[in-house]
């Protein structure tokens, strides 16, 4: 059974979008700006800084549809940034523990 985690490869997620999307939510997970509130094989549920704002990234697997959104209202037809961040923060060592 595919997991949401199986969506989250670095070439998965950039064929989703351009270069330019893609790096800066990589750049926004450098920075710290993603917190994971809730995660399981079939939901990832974020914040992401944005700025002075902070949007809600959703990601989730419906049987073998994957969908997403985010509060920052750019995510329609491909995800946004800030779902990339939200993404790629599944990977390990890239947040540390919020656990504090
Ligand atoms: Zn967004």
């Amino acid at each position: 059974m595919a997991t949401i985690d199986d969506w989250f490869d670095e070439r998965t997620l950039m064929e989703l979008v351009p270069i330019d999307v893609y790096v800066r939510g990589a750049s926004a997970v450098e920075n710290g700006a993603v917190r994971v509130i809730e995660r399981d094989g079939t939901k990832l549920l974020t914040s992401v800084e944005a700025g002075s704002d902070v949007v809600g990234a959703e990601w989730s697997l419906d049987g073998e549809q994957l969908t997403f959104a985010c509060t920052c209202g750019a995510a329609n037809e491909r995800p946004c940034e800030h779902l990339i961040a939200s993404a790629l923060s599944t990977w390990p060592g890239e947040v540390p523990s919020q656990d504090e």
